[in-house]
């Protein structure tokens, strides 16, 4: 991971390169998986919010966009947890990695904002940030684990 990658632009734009975004709901308590859970999806930039339900085995998959880095943030997303009655689990952001930013805006990164120094991100982001698979032309695939 190299989460002290710095973009050279606080907006720098992805360009639209796809992302899916994958997430797998498990329970903290037993670790099993959480289908009939909702998940709401949305980017700071952009209105609308995608909203799925983990499937059998505890899993959302969205379609969507890499994230810009805007307004001295780093590119991230940010989704929140339901239960099967509507109650409202888990709120949080998914950071995208170095390296991942580094392939979708094509690695033009020298200075300026890092995830080091995001306020949102300052109680570190081991716990925050996705592992990502793909590649700029044919999209990316971000994963993570969430607890609820
Ligand atoms: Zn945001």
């Amino acid at each position: 991971m190299t989460a002290t990658l710095s973009l050279d632009r606080p907006a720098e734009r992805a360009h639209g390169v796809p992302l899916t975004v994958r997430l797998r709901l498990l329970s903290t308590g037993s670790g099993r998986p959480m289908p009939g859970y909702a998940v709401s999806l949305w980017h700071c930039e952009q209105p609308e919010v995608a909203w799925q339900t983990a499937d059998p085995t505890g899993w959302v998959s969205f379609p969507s966009s890499f994230p810009d880095a805007g307004a001295g943030r780093w590119p991230h997303v940010h989704f929140e947890v339901f239960s099967a009655a509507g109650d409202r689990l888990h709120t949080a952001q998914l950071a995208l990695p170095g390296d991942a930013c580094a392939t979708a805006f094509g690695r033009r990164h020298v200075s300026g904002h890092t995830l080091a120094t995001d306020s949102c991100f300052t109680g570190g982001w081991a716990l925050e940030i996705a592992s990502v698979t793909g590649d700029a032309a044919r999209g990316l695939v971000a994963t993570r684990t969430v607890g609820v």
